[in-house]
């Protein structure tokens, strides 16, 4: 029997939010539901309600989730009723050209439940295929990862978009490593989560630039080892001066602004690598 949950809904371009009574089918083959314990906001949700992403309005929102399996579909084997879960976006499929080329990061066919979540029996279009700002959301089986029980439950579920997208920035696209000097750009969850990768990775040299002067004292809890207010000073030049003259060997943008871009190209090393996050 579907379930009835509140949930968080985008209904129309621009248009307020609003909490609805939703349906969310039982889980049908390779399907689990999970019972949503906390969702973090991601600048993405906003996109999707401003109409960037697409227009498949009604929008069930929330994406960055840790939970509780409730019940689990035929043929699911990795997770099972009572596992604490984690929820990603990037169920791969194993088969596609990128998959098959052993890029799985860069799958073209991720999976996600097959069967739809209803408003009103109007078919509600889950953000980035999850829709966690809901009581109750149902998945494809390789968007449940378990995770230690232990971890608090607002913590990991950020694990989900924010801590995957930057600390993958740097410690596999960016390929941070040892000795290395990183600067990063927009110090939110997803820069953050970049300074903590270059940090792990074991670079010597972490620059955090933002504009607000609160997020780069946090910044510095990550492993940010100097801190530059862009609305203070050129960034470009005052990177340039803490290496050498040289600039940095990876330039992580986590914003996604003109701007940044810009200054994230003009302040790396001649031999350096920048990576758009934003
Ligand atoms: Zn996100
Ligand atoms: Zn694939």
């Amino acid at each position: 029997m579907p379930h009835s949950v509140r949930a968080v809904v985008a209904r129309a371009k621009g248009e307020p939010v609003t909490v609805e009574t939703i349906q969310v089918p039982d889980p049908g083959p390779g399907e689990v539901l999970v019972a949503v314990q906390e969702c973090g906001v991601c600048h993405t949700d906003l996109h999707y309600r401003e109409g960037a992403i697409n227009d498949e309005f009604p929008f069930l929102l929330g994406h960055e989730a840790s939970g509780i399996v409730e019940e689990v579909g035929e043929g699911v084997t990795n997770v099972a009723p009572g596992d604490f879960v984690i929820l990603n976006w990037r169920a791969v499929c194993g088969e596609c050209r990128s998959c098959l080329r052993g890029r799985p990061w860069y799958c073209f066919a991720t999976h996600n439940a097959t069967q739809k979540m209803t408003l009103d029996g109007v078919e509600l279009s889950p953000a980035l295929g999850i829709g966690a700002f809901a009581e109750k959301t149902l998945v494809h089986s390789g968007q449940a990862t378990k995770v230690d029980p232990a971890a608090p439950p607002e913590v990991a579920g950020l694990i989900g978009c924010g801590v995957m997208a930057g600390l993958g920035a740097a410690m596999n696209t960016g390929n941070v490593g040892r000795g290395d000097s990183v600067a990063v750009f927009g110090c939110g969850g997803v820069g953050d989560a970049a300074i903590a990768g270059s940090h792990l990775a074991g670079a010597h040299t972490i620059i955090a630039v933002d504009i607000d002067d609160r997020k780069l004292e946090i910044a510095r809890e990550f492993g940010a080892t100097h801190t530059i207010n862009s609305s203070a000073e050129d960034p470009v030049e005052a990177i340039r001066a803490l290496t050498g003259g040289n600039g940095v060997d990876v330039a992580i943008e986590a914003i996604g602004l003109p701007v940044t871009y810009e200054q994230a190209f003009y302040a790396r090393d001649l031999a350096g690598t920048v990576v758009l996050v934003g």
